[in-house]
C-alpha cells in the first residue's frame, strides 16, 4: 500500500496562457481590453489596510444586495464566489448528484468535464449540429443534470429564450444551468425564466463584460430553493470565499450601469467590423454574440496561423481537438489591437501554407 493509491487523480483545466511579458496583443483568454469603472479606482486608494485584521463578511452583503438590486431578484437568490469558475464548480457539487450521466455540448467550455471528473460525476457529451447549434431534442433524455454556455464558448453562438425554455420544460427533474458569462455583449438573459422554473440557475461573471477577471467575482441568480442548497454546501467548505476588497470593488463597478453599457457597446461595435474583416481576409465563422470570434480559414491551417501570430507576439486561443481544430478563438480587442492583428493576418496570409 502507499499513499499514491489513494489519490483523487484528474486531468486538470489549462488556463489560456498569460505571457509575463508586456508588449504583446493579448487575444486568448476574453478579457475586456477596457478598464473597470473608474469608481473603482478610489475603492482602492481609500481602502484602510487596518480593515484587513477583520475577517470579511461571510454573506458578502455588500455584494449580494448590489447584485438583487441591478438584477431585480431578492439577495436570497444571489450566490456569490470566486470567479464564476468557483461559483459552477459549487453548483456542480450541490446538484449533480445522480447516477444519471449530467448532459453538456461537445463543443464547449472544457472545464465542464474537469469539474465532472474531479467530483465523479457521471456525464455524457452532446454533439452540437454541424453549424455548432444546440438540438433541443437531444436534451429530453434522462439525466442527472444540464449546463451549457449562452452564448457557446468557444463558438460564440446565441441560442433564443425558445430553446432554454424547451429544455428546461422537458426537464423538470433536473438542474439546467446556464453559464451567461459572455451574455452582456448582445445576448438575451433567460433570468425572467426563473419565474416559472424553480430549477433554472443562472450564472454570470465579472470577468468579461465587467472588466474585473483579475478580481474574481462571479455570481449564480436562481429560485431561493436552490440557492439556500449552494450556500449550505460552501459553509461547509469554506464562508470566507470573497475577501473585503473585492466585495467593495464588485460593489461599486455595479453602480456605474452607464460606463458598463458604453464599453460593452464599444466591444460590440469592433466585434461587428472585425466580423467584416475576417470575411474580406477569407475566414469562415459561426455568428458571434460574444466578446471573441471562432474564425476558421478554409484554405490555411488553424495551427499554422496560431504559431505565425505568436511568432509576431499577437496571442489567440488555438485546441487541437476533435472537430475544431481548423479554428482560432480570437478575443475582440481595441479597434487597435484589431488593426494590428489584421495586419499580421494578411501577412501571414500572403506568405501561402
Ligand atoms: C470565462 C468563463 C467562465 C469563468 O469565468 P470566471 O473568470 O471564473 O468568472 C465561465 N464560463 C465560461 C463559458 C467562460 O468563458
Amino acid at each position: 500500500m502507499s499513499w499514491e493509491n489513494n489519490v483523487r487523480r484528474v486531468v486538470p483545466y489549462t488556463p489560456g496562457e498569460q505571457p509575463k511579458v508586456s508588449d504583446i496583443i493579448k487575444l486568448n483568454t476574453n478579457e475586456n481590453p477596457y478598464p473597470p469603472a473608474p469608481g473603482v479606482q478610489k475603492i482602492l486608494d481609500d481602502f484602510d489596510i487596518a480593515r484587513m485584521r477583520l475577517y470579511p463578511d461571510p454573506n458578502a452583503e455588500i455584494l449580494v444586495n448590489a447584485l438583487a438590486e441591478t438584477y431585480h431578484v431578492k439577495p436570497n437568490q444571489i450566490f456569490v464566489g470566486v470567479g464564476s469558475d468557483d461559483v459552477i464548480s459549487m453548483a456542480f457539487l450541490t446538484f449533480f448528484n445522480s447516477e444519471k450521466k449530467i448532459l453538456f455540448p461537445d463543443v464547449t467550455y472544457s472545464f465542464y468535464d474537469v469539474w465532472a471528473d474531479v467530483y465523479q460525476i457521471p456525464y455524457q457529451t452532446v454533439p452540437l449540429t454541424e453549424d455548432f447549434r444546440i438540438n433541443p431534442d437531444d436534451y429530453k433524455i434522462p439525466n442527472g443534470g444540464i449546463i451549457f454556455p449562452n452564448p457557446n464558448a468557444p463558438t460564440g453562438v446565441l441560442e433564443s429564450l425558445d430553446l432554454i425554455e424547451e429544455i428546461l420544460q422537458a426537464n423538470p427533474d433536473s438542474v439546467v444551468m446556464i453559464d451567461e458569462a459572455y451574455i452582456d455583449f448582445g445576448g438575451e438573459s433567460c433570468l425572467p425564466l426563473l419565474e416559472k422554473y424553480e430549477n433554472l440557475l443562472v450564472i454570470q461573471t465579472f470577468s468579461k463584460s465587467r472588466s474585473m477577471a483579475g478580481m474574481r467575482i462571479g455570481f449564480a441568480i436562481g429560485s431561493e430553493k436552490l440557492i439556500k442548497c449552494m450556500n449550505d454546501v460552501k459553509f461547509s467548505i469554506n464562508s470566507y470565499t470573497m475577501n473585503h476588497i473585492t466585495l467593495l470593488c464588485g460593489a461599486e463597478t455595479l453602480k456605474d450601469e452607464a460606463y458598463f453599457k458604453s464599453s460593452t457597446g464599444k466591444i460590440i461595435e469592433t466585434r461587428e467590423q472585425a466580423k467584416k474583416k475576417l470575411s474580406e481576409l477569407g475566414f469562415v465563422f459561426p455568428d458571434s454574440k460574444s466578446n471573441f470570434i471562432f474564425a476558421s480559414h478554409p484554405d490555411y491551417d488553424a495551427g499554422a496561423i496560431f504559431n505565425k501570430l505568436k511568432e509576431r507576439k499577437i496571442f489567440v486561443r488555438y485546441w487541437n481537438k476533435p472537430r475544431i481544430n481548423q479554428y482560432l478563438r480570437i478575443t475582440v480587442g481595441t479597434p487597435e489591437e484589431m488593426q494590428k492583428l489584421f495586419s499580421a493576418l494578411e501577412e501571414i496570409l500572403a506568405e501561402g501554407q
